[in-house]
């Protein structure tokens, strides 16, 4: 059996489920919000609150387990949780593919879960994120947009799905599929796009890394990536774009010198810029990295006044004296 979900950070299940994590298995195994069963929470009044039982169903009460799921450390702490656990796949096959640009690169991935290949990770990696990782992790790739695949299932499946894999990305100009089964193999490819971060940090020295993500739907994700690799062009920025592709989630890593004022602003500005094209798009301001105190900013304009009233109601009735976490989630006004 194993925990399919992958941040790909040193994080532990408790700020999983407080984050509401996610990471490259989403497109197969869901989210934190759809493996976590049950949880405890101590909260403000010292209480300890049984919330949900590790059943798959329920339809007792308010889901209160799912309230504490996201909530970033604001409602409670977190104890003991129930997860959600799978079968180890038989066979496992990793791959990777180029394409002419990040736009093929997102409709091939659109297509494949249309189709209903059952892809159980689809990373894309953009033309600048490859020269990085290529000089950090000691690979080989062409300079193009990359979709890094893996797939899942008994080998007779495992091995279905890759023909029809390979079939509909050559139709958007997917080229050199390249496949991997041995362990090996497969770790050294997700190590390299696991390493993306610090490949980044390395390529600019002396710069600092601003992260930030976007989640939309996912027939919207080519042309917000696509969008956004404009605004950084426009703005003059160093940044590379990679994406949980299947779950529509962009990733953009910006290097800036942040001794130069007018570089960090215009960072800034495009991040801003962004994440209002994902919310005109229907999409959210975060996929997964939560917002902290960074994306505070964009609650109203996501949620809207109702949305955000309703939660600060239920903050203040879990913690009316605002001992967990406070400032986190929302805007400094109504916080
Ligand atoms: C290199 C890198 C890659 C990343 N990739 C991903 C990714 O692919 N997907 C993704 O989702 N995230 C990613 N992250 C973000 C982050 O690591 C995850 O969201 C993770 O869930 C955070 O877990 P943590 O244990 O580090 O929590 P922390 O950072 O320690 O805490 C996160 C928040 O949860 C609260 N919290 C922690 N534990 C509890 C608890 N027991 N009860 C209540 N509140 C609690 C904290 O107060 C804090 O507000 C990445 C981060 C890095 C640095």
């Amino acid at each position: 059996m194993f925990f399919p979900i992958d941040p790909g950070a040193n994080a532990t299940i408790g700020g999983m489920t407080a984050t509401r994590a996610s990471g490259t298995t989403t497109v197969r195994y869901g989210t934190m919000r759809e493996n976590v069963l049950a949880v405890k929470a101590v909260v403000a009044d010292g209480s300890l609150v049984n919330a949900g039982r590790a059943v798959r169903k329920s339809a007792s009460g308010y889901d209160l387990s799912h309230l504490f799921v996201g909530s970033e450390g604001t409602l409670g702490i977190v104890t003991e949780i129930s997860l959600r656990i799978f079968p180890a796949p038989e066979t496992i096959l990793a791959g990777h593919c180029h394409f002419p640009d990040v736009e093929s690169a997102c409709n091939a991935a659109i297509s494949a879960l249309q189709l209903g290949i059952p892809l159980a990770r689809v990373e894309l990696l953009d033309e600048r994120q490859i020269v990085s990782s290529n000089r950090y992790s000691k690979l080989s790739l062409p300079e193009a947009p990359h979709l890094f695949i893996e797939l899942h299932g008994s080998a007779a499946s495992v091995e279905e799905q890759r023909e029809q894999f390979e079939s509909v990305a050559s139709e958007t100009g997917g080229q050199d599929f390249s496949w991997a089964s041995r362990t090996e193999q497969r770790n050294a490819l997700w190590k390299a796009r696991h390493d993306v971060y610090f490949a980044n940090t390395a390529y600019r020295p002396g710069a600092r890394a601003i992260t930030t993500d976007l989640c939309v739907p996912i027939s919207k994700v080519s042309a917000i990536v696509r969008r956004s690799r404009e605004r950084i062009v426009e703005a003059g920025l160093v940044a590379m774009i990679v994406g949980h592709v299947g779950d529509g989630n962009v990733h953009v890593q910006f290097l800036v010198d942040f001794a130069n004022a007018d570089e960090r602003e215009r960072a800034f500005d495009v991040i801003s810029a962004m994440t209002h094209d994902a919310l005109n798009v229907g999409g959210t301001c975060t996929g997964e990295h939560g917002i902290g105190q960074g994306k505070t900013k964009y609650m109203l304009a996501e949620h809207g006044t109702a949305a955000v009233a309703l939660m600060c109601s239920l903050k203040l009735a879990l913690d009316p004296q605002r001992i967990f976490n406070p400032g986190k989630i929302f805007p400094a006004a109504i916080s």
